[in-house]
């Protein structure tokens, strides 16, 4: 790609706001690029991988960016590309260019385990992308090797590192704690953010997907990790960085560049400003990580139809809340399938 892509942000005047039944305004979208990925996460994919969407029912660039042109009007005014592994579909650059030169969309971000973020940060940027959120559960080469079940050599200082080079601001580092697998690196993952201004933050592992390895005792409530962070150093409550904020809640060491944060979906809910809805590969819009309702958008899309109905159905359907603390371990799909 040539220089950064010019864009018209933040111009457009919102007329006909997308609202669901309880009142909260829609203006995020996850777009989920691929079910495909190059880890088997414990909390997320068995090693033999899971039965992949066939690449027709697979939404072309075009057609994301059409969806997306759709929305804008309504309110829509922040992407994030997901997965699966969204650094693995080919040319992602010109899917970002594309939804960047969008009227109205004002903050692209991607969440990626890292592994291709070395070689692709640069053009991601320069094609319009603006932040990152990467996974990382191991700072120890085998322990990655380990949670990931996959050799690839994955460096995630070297891969965050590339990401702040490149001018992706602010750097996320996601770890899902694990009790018994990597909850003794809570400290070594919080003073990453003393000399770096990246912020770390920590989730709850939620009972989603195979894991079939994992079970209740495997989750570390928030509360725990909080005393952890609290053993580190002295740590105050912090205002979260300037975009893309949602469910995490931020504290700062003293004289820390950057923040910890926890994420905590298992001890808290944060349905009730929830404004967020999910695209995945085939082209179905969710309006609930954790629910079943899906309203197919690939269909009217392929015949040439408005789409606003479409959205619209979907969004009468959004839950109130989640109920992940009555699932069974294994009663929804990996995250890796909805876009999570
Ligand atoms: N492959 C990319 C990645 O790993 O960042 C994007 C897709 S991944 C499904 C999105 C996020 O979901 C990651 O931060 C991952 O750690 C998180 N995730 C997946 N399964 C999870 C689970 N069972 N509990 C908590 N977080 C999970
Ligand atoms: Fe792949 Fe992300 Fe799932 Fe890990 S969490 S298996 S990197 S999609």
């Amino acid at each position: 790609m040539g220089g950064p892509v010019p864009r018209e942000r933040g111009h457009q005047r919102v007329s006909i706001t997308l609202c669901d039944s309880y009142g909260r305004r829609i203006e995020y979208l996850r777009i989920s690029v691929t079910d495909r990925c190059n880890f088997r996460c414990l909390y997320c994919m068995p090693v033999a991988g899971l039965q992949w969407l066939p690449k027709s029912d697979i939404l072309s660039y075009e057609e994301i960016a059409q969806i997306v042109r759709e929305l804008a009007p309504l309110g829509l005014r922040r992407l994030r590309i997901t997965g699966g592994e969204p650094t693995l579909r080919p040319e992602l650059d010109l899917l970002i260019g594309m939804l960047s030169s969008i009227p109205g969309i004002e903050d692209i971000s991607l969440s990626t385990n890292g592994v291709r973020l070395p070689e692709l940060a640069d053009s991601l940027k320069a094609a319009g992308l603006d932040r990152v959120n990467m996974s990382a559960d191991s700072l120890r080469p085998d322990r990655i090797r380990s949670i990931s079940r996959r050799n690839l050599d994955f460096d995630p200082i070297a891969a965050a590192t590339a990401a702040e080079n490149a001018g992706l601001s602010p750097i996320k580092i996601n770890v899902v704690v694990m009790r018994g697998i990597n909850d003794d690196e809570i400290s070594d993952f919080a003073r990453l953010t003393v000399d770096h201004q990246w912020h770390v933050r920590f989730i709850e592992l939620m009972p989603v997907g195979d894991m079939r390895e994992l079970t209740w005792e495997h989750i570390v409530p928030g509360g725990e990790i909080l005393q952890q962070l609290e053993m580190v150093a002295p740590c105050e409550p912090a205002l979260g960085p300037s975009r893309g904020n949602g469910p995490a809640r931020y504290f700062r060491f003293s004289g820390a560049r950057g923040m910890v944060g926890l994420i905590t979906p298992m001890s808290h809910t944060y349905c009730d400003t929830c404004n967020r809805v999910r695209l995945t590969a085939d082209g179905r819009l969710r309006t609930c990580l954790f629910g079943e309702d899906e309203v197919d958008l690939r269909t009217p899309l392929r015949e040439g139809l408005p789409l606003e109905p479409f959205f619209r159905r979907a969004l009468s359907t959004k839950p109130k809340e989640h109920h992940l603390l009555q699932m069974q371990i294994g009663g929804l799909r990996a995250l890796s399938q909805v876009g999570g």
